[in-house]
């Protein structure tokens, strides 16, 4: 059952290059763009540079390679044929590998371990950096100038559905911001969220979202926006952004409550405050929000080692604010269990694999997603998958496994190298 998940998965991706304009003739259509996506795709999904030019030279010993038999790829093409022909794609072709592999997890009853808040996931946005250089730019890169010196970077809103005490997240399309053709302003994180929205609206909708992001957000046209959608909303708010939302919850009576947690040999105490129907701004047209706040204290030193404050449109009350901070408080898992995993655990996104004029860098980086997509369904779905990961101590040692067993060994399938990764190929493992 578990290759199955995957043949589907690779089959998203098929669909979305399918649907790739293709006007090249004669000896230029070598490689079809099916070939040319997933042999990108398999630098990303096996953390493999090298994987195209280890891939040939195993085509030219053997007349076979890993790149045919597990990702199906009919002819390979090298590095600078992938850029060629990937770079003026439209990123937005593979918006629909994320949603139909989406599909694909809840189909396999992965989405009802993320339904959280009444019957609903939540989704965490925040900015990406993908790519940053003084020199390497295309004609889609943002710019900045500090003491002198220009810098061209790629930034993205990234979207990922997080759960409360589960490390796993689940990448779904977000947005790029791009500088586009003609316009003289630099694209900016919220006009991305407010790009994403309406695209994204009937996936949100079906998962009944609740959006988490940072204080960047929690203003009045964002979380309008957001309510006129029909979604939920929980967002960092800070003091000093919200002046006149806190001088209200400063002069109001808090409903709180407190629990004490130990930790080691220290304990401390949990206090939550609430404030339901708070006007967000000082405007004729404002939008009335719930606040809540969390304090800890260390009982013996009263010591405050955390505080934060949130708003959000769902009603708060003795019963859940518990949980609600708690759904609060897992908008960090963005950064950490994505965007972190993403820069430092094997992924490398920060690395240039190839930048293009038009488009090459953001399809790059939406591969490199796709792939972390991939091997997060594939882990709640695929049992060979779970037994080869688990073989390797860490998800760095997992990568180095695969990258070694697919150099040095052919494989018929991908449920064949799995076993192999997992019996045999636990020599691979370094160290
Ligand atoms: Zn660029």
């Amino acid at each position: 059952m578990g290759g199955e998940i995957f043949k589907q998965l690779l089959e998203n991706l098929d669909k979305a290059a399918d649907t790739i304009p293709d006007n090249r003739h004669g000896p230029n259509t070598k490689h079809s763009m099916r070939d040319a996506v997933k042999s990108a795709f398999g630098v990303f999904f096996f953390q493999f540079p090298s994987f195209l030019r280890y891939m040939t030279e195993m085509q030219n010993k053997r007349k076979m390679n890993n790149a045919k038999s597990i990702l199906g790829v009919k002819t390979l093409p090298s590095d600078a044929q992938v850029r060629n022909l990937l770079d003026n794609v439209n990123p937005e072709t593979f918006a629909s590998v994320f949603s139909q592999s989406l599909k694909v997890a809840i189909m396999s009853g992965v989405m009802k371990l993320y339904q959280v808040l009444d019957e609903g996931v939540l989704v965490a946005i925040d900015g990406l950096w993908y790519h940053s250089s003084e020199k390497i730019h295309c004609k889609h890169c943002l710019h900045q100038t500090k003491d002198g010196v220009s810098t061209y970077y790629h930034s993205a809103m990234a979207a990922a559905i997080v759960k409360p005490h589960n490390s796993s997240v689940i990448p779904i399309m977000g947005e790029l911001i791009t500088n586009k053709d003609g316009t003289k302003k630099q694209d900016c994180e919220l006009s991305a969220a407010k790009r994403w929205l309406p695209k994204r609206i009937e996936e949100l909708k079906g998962l009944k979202a609740t959006i988490l992001g940072d204080d960047l957000y929690s203003h009045h046209p964002f979380c309008k926006q957001i309510l006129d959608n029909g979604l939920s909303f929980i967002f960092t708010c800070k003091q000093d952004s919200h002046p006149w939302l806190a001088e209200t919850v400063k002069y109001s009576f808090l409903t709180g409550q407190t629990r004490k947690e130990r930790k080691g040999k220290k304990h401390f105490l949990y206090t939550y405050r609430y404030l339901n129907n708070v006007p967000i701004r000082d405007e004729k047209e404002t939008l009335m929000v719930n606040y809540m706040e969390l304090a800890i204290t260390e009982k013996e030193s009263g010591k405050q080692t955390y505080y934060c404050g949130w708003i959000t449109n769902k009603p708060v009350d003795n019963l859940n604010v518990q949980h609600i901070v708690d759904c609060a408080r897992t908008r960090w898992k963005i950064e950490n269990e994505h965007n972190n995993v993403l820069k430092n655990r094997g992924y490398n996104l920060e690395h240039n694999f190839g930048h293009g004029k038009e488009h090459a860098a953001e399809i790059f980086f939406l591969l490199n997603l796709i792939a972390f997509q991939f091997h997060t369904i594939l882990a709640y779905c695929d049992i060979d998958f779970q037994k080869a990961r688990a073989s390797c101590s860490t998800r760095v040692a997992f990568f180095e496994a695969m990258r070694f067993c697919l150099r040095y060994a052919y494989h018929d399938s991908w449920q064949a190298f799995l076993i192999f990764l997992y019996t045999d190929g636990g020599l691979a493992e370094p160290g």
